[in-house]
């Protein structure tokens, strides 16, 4: 299926730009141009994008529902962004929310970005929540929480081609980037066009060149525009609007895909208070909905119950959408965490090291590397000075370390996601579901009744019990992880250090390594072999260090050793389902010609439940998965743009394994 999608480009680490300076004002070597006025940069961007937009009274009259939505090309030092993030906190009412998204082929390092914003100390407050959110140049979204009202989508990389990724639409552009005589290989057609297609009806634009190759492109890609007076010196810029934004292209290839009309819920139940649950409700509540959160036992009572868990990922030698969804889901996680992890602290930033202890692992490790040019910051293949990485004696002779991934408390993750007022958290044991009129009616063990606007199932392995989530293939994992108190004194991991299993820096004197992996088995008493599976796994892993911990008195006896079991869910792909709920028996027989001929793509759009979500098959990596799916459910439930690419957003629709059966003649 992934080849009905336009490719995405390859994953890479982005350059800085080369810059000269005036005291804090950037200039850029390769484009020749300023990034912002030395006179007045600040007074600029307000007649320029922000009055010219009208934003101050589209602010003031924005109603309840969805964001508002700003797209810019060439995102800089984030001047224009930070005044529009002013700007709405002047004149929008308590309600509102604002969305924005910037896109940026060469971002500032970090010193940098602090340094350009340094110049303008009435936004001082503004630019030290964007220089402490700032992620590394990777290419894709970076979704940045702002305020709790506020949210920054950074697309990383060249502007035509991530629009043409996009997944939302907007309301006002700002188009901005170098002037068109320095930087023409932006103002092309593709971008105009681009444009268009991701626009609100009614969505306006300005920016501050009245270039020929400007006014033509847009005037083809279907906006008006009029010269209006420029600022300064400039005699005039552009200003305009496009009243009928063309169809989306790519939905003719997968049709299926369309999600259903965003509709802004005013409450929502989620079922499971696990990590998936419990990040899809926080989720919501930030975004103004009542969410009820019902779950059998409490919030981290299942899979997420445990003490520690490991934050990080594995991912494919060669990049692959799903790769591309995880290394998403880690960097989101990260920042995610770090911003909700105070006063008490959620989760370490350890560090990861992922040891390769076979010559095949090895290999595998160094095609990875080669395959996924990323900063050292976010992940590099390391050989020497592993023990002191470790904290412990490291026999293998290679590792991929990933600096800022950690592990994280993840019951009490779920108890302060749910700490929320807009949240209310039901004891209870959803059996049923209904549609009644508009609504949903959730039916509980013992005849109590929940009713609803919307639903989100993200039970885990009991995702697909509900008659609508039937076909959904799950599978049940059980895992379980062992406990062993240490003494005062001995060495212990400073890392996350994992191979086959993972064992975590101790906390509160208690060391957690595992976890057991035995598919389809839903027990969840500790059992001595899974211990013992893994005591062998930690042996393998770190021989030296457990012989030193044994040498100091530590059992690890199968027979003694504390430990929880849980079941997870996982996919047939092994990748989360995310999205609205497909009507299965109406794709089967809607697209059943797909079997015969998977060319022919017939033009019905895929029926879903209305209302009806699911989050779950998220393995034993949910803590770098659920929280970025929480985002994709609550962003398309609300009509907000989407926090990854078309094509990964796809890649986690729960009716994708629908259309892959029918296309290979089997049976989903
Ligand atoms: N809006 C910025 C601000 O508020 O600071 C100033 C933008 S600066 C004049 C132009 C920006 O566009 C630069 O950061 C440049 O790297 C970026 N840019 C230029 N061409 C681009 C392209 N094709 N794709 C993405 N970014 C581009």
């Amino acid at each position: 299926m992934t080849q009905r999608h336009s490719a995405l480009p390859p994953l890479a680490a982005l350059p800085s730009p080369s810059l000269t300076w005036h005291e804090a004002a950037p200039h850029s070597a390769a484009f020749d141009d300023v990034y912002f006025s030395r006179e007045d940069g600040r007074a600029e961007t307000e007649h320029v994008f922000v009055n010219a937009n009208d934003l101050p009274a589209r602010f003031a009259d924005w109603p309840p529902g969805r964001a508002f939505v700003i797209g810019e090309t060439g995102f800089g030092t984030g001047l224009n962004m930070l005044c529009a993030w002013a700007c709405f906190e002047d004149h929008a009412p308590a309600h509102a929310r604002l969305h924005l998204l910037s896109t940026e082929k060469l971002p500032l390092d970090h010193a940098s970005l602090t340094r350009a914003l340094s110049a303008w100390p009435s936004l001082a407050a503004y630019a030290q929540v964007l220089c402490a959110l700032w992620p590394a140049p990777v290419s894709g979204i970076h979704r940045l929480h702002l305020s709790e009202r506020v949210t920054l989508d950074l697309h990383f990389g060249d502007t035509a081609e991530r629009l043409g990724q996009l997944d939302g639409q907007v309301d006002a552009w700002f188009l901005d980037g170098f002037a068109p005589s320095k930087n023409p290989d932006m103002w092309q057609p593709a971008l105009f066009d681009a444009m268009a297609a991701r626009s609100h009806p009614g969505a306006t634009f300005a920016t501050f060149t009245c270039a020929g190759i400007v006014k033509r492109g847009l005037k083809a890609a279907g906006f008006t525009w009029q010269k209006v007076p420029g600022f300064g010196r400039k005699r005039e810029m552009l200003a305009g609007h496009i009243a009928t934004p063309p169809d989306d292209p790519r939905r003719q290839a997968t049709p299926w895909f369309t999600p259903p009309a965003a509709t802004y819920p005013r409450q929502v139940a989620v079922i499971g208070a696990g990590i998936a649950g419990a990040s899809v409700a926080a989720a919501l509540a930030r975004r103004g909905i009542q969410v009820r959160l019902i779950d059998r036992e409490g919030p981290g009572a299942g899979g997420s119950g445990n003490r520690q868990g490991a934050l990080y990922v594995k991912l494919a030698a060669e990049t692959n959408h799903q790769s591309r969804f995880y290394l998403a889901g880690l960097m989101y996680s990260q920042r995610w965490l770090s911003q909700i992890s105070t006063p008490t602290p959620l989760w370490q930033p350890s560090g990861v090291v992922q040891l390769a202890l076979t010559d095949k692992e090895t290999r595998r490790q160094q095609r990875f590397i080669a395959n996924h040019p990323l900063p050292d910051a976010i992940v590099s293949a390391q050989t020497a000075g592993l023990s002191e990485q470790a904290g412990v004696p490291i026999s293998a002779d290679q590792a991929l370390v990933y600096p800022q991934a950690g592990w994280v408390r993840p019951k009490a993750l779920c108890e302060r996601l749910v700490d929320y007022p807009n949240i209310e958290v039901c004891q209870g044991e959803v059996t049923q579901l209904r549609r009644d009129g508009q609504r949903w009616q959730l039916d509980l063990t013992g005849g109590d009744v929940i009713s609803a606007d919307q639903v989100v199932i993200a039970n885990a392995q009991l995702a697909n019990r509900f008659a609508q989530t039937a076909a959904l293939p799950l599978q049940q994992v059980r895992g379980q992880v062992s406990e062993v108190a240490l003494p005062e004194g001995v060495d212990a991991p400073g890392r996350v250090v994992c191979a086959g299993g993972y064992v975590s820096p101790p906390v509160d004197g208690v060391l957690t390594f595992g976890a057991s992996f035995v598919p389809n088995n839903d027990t969840t008493q500790v059992t001595a072999d899974d211990h013992q599976r893994n005591i062998d796994e930690l042996r393998h892993a770190l021989p030296e260090w457990v012989a030193d911990l044994e040498r100091a008195g530590v059992a690890l006896n199968a027979q003694t050793l504390a430990g929880r079991a849980a079941v997870r869910a996982a996919s047939p792909d092994k990748s989360p389902y995310a999205g609205p709920v497909p009507v299965a028996d109406a794709w089967r027989e809607a697209y059943q010609g797909l079997s015969k001929d998977a060319s022919k793509v017939p033009d019905t759009l895929g029926e879903h439940y209305p209302g009806l979500w699911i989050s779950t098959a998220h393995g034993s990596r949910g803590l770098s998965s659920a929280p970025l799916c929480a985002e994709v459910i609550a962003s398309r439930m609300c009509g907000d743009p989407l926090p990854l690419e078309a094509p990964l957003v796809d890649h986690l629709h729960p009716g994708r394994r629908i259309i892959s059966a029918i296309i290979r003649g089997e049976r989903a």
